[in-house]
């Protein structure tokens, strides 16, 4: 169901399945669309304080009338907030604009070369302290990760990489989940980018499912977590329909065989961080 989670491993509960809000900047906009997703279901948001919009995602939850407490919201520190007492300052503006007393995830947005170690640092402390209940990552490839493990006392729970079919990140997701980190998939419909694609249309036409819906149940299916993101009340709606049906080992293999390594987004060893 859509409540299903996955146990991170401090044995917090995150759930499987949650609401981008990457660009949603318009102030009714994205109330309403986060207002839509909770009243069918949803019960995770995936913010950042790049995207403006934490003071929108506090005001839909707490209007919501669904407890805080059953609600897993995920923010990130931007780069140029990046360092350990940076993050710490970042993060008290985030709970402020959330205005919440906790945050459920925090993570390093990118992996800035000078400074993504000294943010993880931090992003434990806020650990320690009981502010967040989780801690993470997201851009990081195995050799940032590497570094992070081989310092840490408590190693980071979720790494958030872009991912879809096209760009499925097989060894990332191996080694993450050897190292008990949960992977989420950001763009996990390549931003629509997959969603005309003969082989995944033609499976959704088998089973009577469209094809962002057997993108997401594809994710699933891998043990990916996934957030993604529409302002479409009936589109919303739609990506939550992906726990009553199965894709079968073919139609699995089908969507394995369509990696292309594909980015739409940024590879973090190459992020311009200008500025
Ligand atoms: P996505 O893969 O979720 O695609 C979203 C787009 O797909 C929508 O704008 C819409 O055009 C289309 N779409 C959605 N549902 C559809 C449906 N049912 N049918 C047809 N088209 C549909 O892409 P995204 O927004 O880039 O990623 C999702 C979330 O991931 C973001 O909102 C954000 O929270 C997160 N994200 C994180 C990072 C990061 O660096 N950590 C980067 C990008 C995005």
């Amino acid at each position: 169901n859509l409540q299903s989670s996955k146990t991170l491993s401090n044995g917090v509960e995150m759930p499987r399945f949650g609401l981008g809000v990457y660009k949603m900047t318009d102030h009714e906009e994205t109330l309403q669309s986060i207002d839509t997703a909770l009243k069918v279901g949803y019960r995770a948001i995936d913010t950042a304080s790049l995207y403006g919009n934490e003071a929108e995602v506090g005001e839909a939850i707490r209007h919501s009338g669904v407890p805080r407490e059953h609600i897993f919201v995920t923010t990130k520190v931007w780069n140029n907030d990046q360092g350990y007492d940076e993050t710490l300052r970042a993060f008290e503006v985030s709970l402020k604009k959330l205005n919440m007393d906790y945050v459920d995830l925090y993570l390093t947005h990118w992996a800035v070369p000078e400074t993504f170690e000294e943010t993880y640092r931090a992003i434990e402390r806020l650990y320690d302290e009981k502010l967040i209940r989780a801690t993470g990552v997201s851009n990081h490839h195995e050799h940032h990760l590497e570094k992070i493990l081989a310092k840490v006392n408590i190693a980071p729970m979720v790494n958030q990489v872009e991912m879809h079919p096209y760009l499925q990140q097989q060894a990332l997701s191996a080694f993450c989940h050897e190292h008990q980190i949960a992977v989420t998939a950001w763009s996990p419909l390549g931003r629509g980018g997959v969603l005309d694609d003969s082989t995944i249309v033609e499976i959704g036409k088998e089973i009577g499912k469209s094809a962002a819906q057997v993108v997401l149940r594809w994710h699933l299916q891998n043990d990916t977590l996934i957030i993604p993101k529409s302002v479409t009340p009936s589109r919303i709606a739609e990506n939550a329909q992906i726990f009553d049906f199965e894709l079968t080992q073919t139609q699995m293999d089908k969507i394995a065989s369509l990696n292309s390594n594909q980015r739409f987004g940024q590879d973090p060893d190459h992020f311009k961080f200008d500025f």
